[in-house]
């Protein structure tokens, strides 16, 4: 007999609501196009319109759903609308959404491989897959002597990295007695901010992250990077680590990692390759040269989560010595003992990750793979280069404005020639209009404006658009 007094949702009942919340997420992304991209609310807005106590008796669900248009809409920001351009993206699609639902309806925690073996098994192929998909080299892959593992974000993945770079430099020492205030860390001007707080959490010191100069094209010097190391040793430090960027974030830079892979194999220094956003871009043949000396990495991460169409969070990180970073993390207490850990045969990802429990993340990655095909993937990818391409152009052939850099793939670096304070002035009112929403970075301390094309529903009419709005703006500031 069936509980009278449960409260929980039924079936039936879930089967209903389920119904109405994704039709709720279709009619969305039907009106998203007209929706301001930027939330106009003020700072505690959305906290006003909530009340001041929790519901001491459940509330009906229509209830609860009609929230999500009268309070929850108007302070969010819309990172799916087609005319998002601003920061990265962080695309999502159909195919992920879906795989997302299934991921939380089965609600498995994947610490071991034994608290569910498909949601291990899945991973590890799926990276695979992806690893052949990308060209990597053969190390990377789970039947070689790495293999990959998804973390939530590029910032967990340069964090484990950076442990495990720690561990090998220092004979696993100093997991075992606090870290040598020695060890030395390496990335360029341009590199994420991740990185230095992975450097303080790794209990490295901010002292020892050595900034390496950049070319004019903002990539690192791999001249600078060696007399660095070469003054570190002499002064009794240890180099351990260095960061190469396939895309940074300001620009789009890609850093030469043939030459820093020679220089990390010769001092012996573990190197890590992020590659956040455009590692995506390595699906297509043609884009494929960003990872001409992969074979010096000793680990690689990228985000699906930006521009794979796959729901934030999902970041693939690949090692080529798994052994390093399951030496590096792992720890064994009794309550997870267990048969399937003790034969060896199996993955236990809790030792490849910071936490212990882990989503079923791979679920929307094979959605997605599977959905689109290879081929599908390759499509979208080269639309968007090609859209950012165009609006590279536009900006050429206008005399106001200048590019701060030759954009590679899909972010085009730009300003108005007219100084900072009408670039800023611009930025402001096309993001108040809400028909677009840009970002901007510094780049030789001159302000610049971002234009990063990578959303799922970006077509060329958006980025048309949003070029005639800049360009409208510009006339009405200029006077
Ligand atoms: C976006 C980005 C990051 C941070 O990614 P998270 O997944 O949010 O941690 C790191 N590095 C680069 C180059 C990025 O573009």
């Amino acid at each position: 007999m069936p509980n009278k007094n449960s409260l929980h949702m039924t079936p039936e009942e879930f089967r209903r609501y389920g119904r109405e919340v994704v039709d709720w997420i279709a009619d969305y992304y039907q009106r998203l196009e007209s929706l301001p991209v930027m939330s106009q609310v003020q700072p505690g807005q959305i906290r006003a319109s909530l009340p001041a106590e929790p519901p001491l008796r459940g509330e009906a669900f229509a209830a609860i759903l009609r929230d999500m248009d009268a309070i929850i809409l108007p302070g969010i920001t819309h990172w799916q609308s087609p005319n998002f351009f601003a920061f990265f993206p962080a695309n999502t699609s159909g195919p992920s959404i879906l795989g997302e639902l299934l991921s939380a309806g089965l609600g498995v925690q994947g610490m071991l491989w034994a608290t569910s073996p498909a949601c291990t098994e899945l991973e590890t192929h799926i990276l695979d897959w992806l690893a052949d998909m990308m060209g990597m080299p053969v190390k990377f892959k789970s039947d070689g002597r790495g293999g990959g593992v998804i973390q939530d974000s590029a910032s967990s993945a340069s964090l484990c990295a950076l442990l495990a770079a720690r561990e090998r430099a220092t004979n696993f020492m100093s997991n075992q007695r606090g870290c040598d205030g020695r060890l030395v860390a390496y990335a360029s001007t341009q590199t994420h901010s991740s990185i230095e707080k992975a450097v303080k959490i790794a209990g490295m010191g901010q002292q020892n992250l050595r900034l390496i100069e950049v070319d004019e094209r903002f990539a690192l010097r791999p001249d600078n990077l060696a007399e660095k190391i070469e003054q570190d040793r002499r002064s009794g430090l240890i180099p351990c680590f260095v960061c190469a960027t396939l895309g940074t974030t300001s620009s789009n830079a890609i850093d030469p990692l043939p030459e820093i892979g020679q220089i990390c194999r010769r001092e012996g220094l573990w190197l890590h390759v992020d590659a956040a956003m455009i590692g995506s871009a390595a699906i297509c043949p043609e884009y494929r040269y960003i990872h001409a000396g992969i074979e010096f990495a000793d680990s690689y991460c990228f985000n699906p989560h930006k521009w794979m169409f796959t729901n934030f969070d999902c970041d693939c990180f690949y090692v080529g010595d798994r052994a390093v970073l399951i030496n590096t993390l792992s720890v064994l207490p009794e309550y997870l003992r267990n048969q399937a850990t003790e034969s060896g045969a199996v993955i236990d990802y809790r030792d490849w990750q910071i936490s212990l429990g882990r989503r079923f993340r791979s679920l929307k990655l094979w959605f997605v793979i599977r959905h689109y095909g290879v081929e599908g993937l390759r499509y979208h990818i080269r639309r968007h280069v090609e859209l950012a391409q165009k609006f590279t152009r536009w900006v050429q052939d206008d005399h106001r404005f200048e590019l701060a850099v030759l954009p590679p793939f899909n972010l085009v670096c730009f300003r108005h020639v007219g100084g900072e304070a009408i670039n800023q002035q611009l930025l402001e009112q096309v993001n108040r209009s809400g028909r677009l929403y840009l970002t901007h970075t510094k780049l030789n301390d001159k302000y610049t404006l971002r234009f990063c094309v990578g959303q799922t529903h970006t077509e060329e009419r958006h980025v048309r658009r949003a070029w005639q709005l800049i360009q409208g703006t510009a006339g009405e500031l200029e006077r």
